[in-house]
């Protein structure tokens, strides 16, 4: 009897299309081969003829799409000599940096917005280890101090400017088209700094490459760590990037200064891959729209409520824009749709626990009092 391979984490699993030699060291918690779930509620209640998969991120080892870009950034980073790594944060880029980094045994640097980030996600850098540096500021700040910073300082940046990070990254697409046995029409994201609708974008572009003479456009968003430098012959999907209302730079078409949304995990007005999100953008065919916090917030408790699956409310957005352009016809009857739900309910309990309607019913340690409470909320 033979047993079946032991899953190590994408990069054991996508070797040969990432930049790893036979002897690295791959510092790797098992992400990735997250779940590809197919709505079964949600489609009917839109009275469209559509197929949606929610592509559930939030499933890695802590809780974000960040793992599949961090342990190549991280993976790497050893590889080089480095003894820290440092990062700004929304919250989920320092969770997986911590986790990351004391997986590697080096320090981790995490600078993070005082006061605006979910509880969790505090949570999990302070358990890992990370020092952690509450700046007096929202991620913008952040991100221009780290890179001010890394100039001097013996640390390497694991932010997605970093370009491991979407190498890691692209391999959601490469797991999408191997499930469903090819691209989808349409795919739905978040969009904070554009790192991951670029690395889906890459994955796609890879994974469409013939072998031919002449590099494509596609090819140089990879910035040289894609082995196939070929045209594209096979299909991409559109890709649609949803930013929340406040913080839509993408739509505004400039920086935004003061960005403002429940969806933390996106409250980025100075996105760090503007040029290759506009590529993408061009390239694929899709769009970029925005979403209020409203609509989010409805989208997340509706995939809660309807098909049982939590997510965070950033990860929302790519739900909450896909419904509104299915329903408008915008997105086509008969389309496959996958939207990333790029992180876990659980990272925002405090943003969930505020937006419930769940009846909670308090009664007395009797069973008369629980079998009332029963009996007056059977649907
Ligand atoms: C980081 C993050 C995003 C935004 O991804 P970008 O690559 O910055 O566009 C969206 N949702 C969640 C939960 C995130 O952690």
């Amino acid at each position: 009897m033979s047993f079946r391979q032991r899953y190590t984490g994408l990069i054991e699993r996508y070797r040969d299309r990432l930049p790893v030699h036979d002897d690295t060291r791959i510092i790797s918690l098992g992400e990735g081969n997250t779940p590809l779930i197919r709505l079964h509620n949600i489609p009917s209640m839109l009275g469209k003829n559509v197929d949606i998969y929610v592509k559930y991120e939030g499933l890695n080892p802590t809780g974000s799409f960040k793992d599949r870009g961090m342990t190549m950034a991280v993976t790497k980073a050893v590889e080089e000599g480095s003894k820290a790594i440092i990062c700004a944060s929304t919250g989920n880029t320092s969770a997986s940096a911590a986790a990351y980094a004391a997986r590697a045994g080096i320090t981790a640097f995490v600078l993070i917005p005082d006061g605006k980030i979910a509880q969790g996600k505090l949570a999990q850098a302070m358990m890992e280890g990370a020092v952690i540096v509450q700046i007096m500021g929202n991620f913008d700040d952040g991100m221009r101090l780290v890179k001010e910073v890394a100039v001097e300082s013996p640390v390497t940046i694991v932010n997605s400017i970093n370009p491991f990070r979407l190498q890691g990254q692209k391999t959601a697409a490469f797991e999408i088209v191997e499930e469903l046995g090819r691209a989808p029409d349409y795919h739905c994201l978040p969009v904070g700094n554009a790192g991951n609708i670029t690395a889906h974008w890459i994955g796609y572009s890879e994974y469409a490459c013939g072998e031919a003479e002449s590099v494509t456009a596609a090819c140089t968003l990879c910035q040289g760590h894609c082995r196939f430098a070929g045209a594209i012959t096979g299909q991409r999907p559109k890709m649609v990037g949803y930013q929340a209302s406040g913080s839509a730079p993408f739509m505004r078409g400039k920086m935004v200064d003061n960005p403002e949304t429940v969806a933390t995990a996106i409250r980025i007005g100075h996105p760090q891959s503007w040029d290759q999100a506009w590529i993408v953008n061009k390239e694929s065919g899709g769009w970029f729209d925005e979403c209020t916090d409203d609509e989010i917030l409805e989208a997340q408790k509706l995939l809660a409520e309807r098909e049982g699956v939590f997510c965070e409310p950033a990860s929302a957005t790519s739900l909450a824009g896909a419904m509104r352009d299915i329903k408008s016809g915008k997105i086509e009857a008969s389309s496959t749709v996958v939207c990333t739900l790029t992180g876990h309910g659980l990272k925002d309990p405090d943003t969930a626990i505020a937006q419930s309607t769940a009846p909670v019913v308090k009664v007395e340690a009797k069973l008369d009092q629980v079998k009332k409470a029963i009996h007056d909320n059977l649907g």
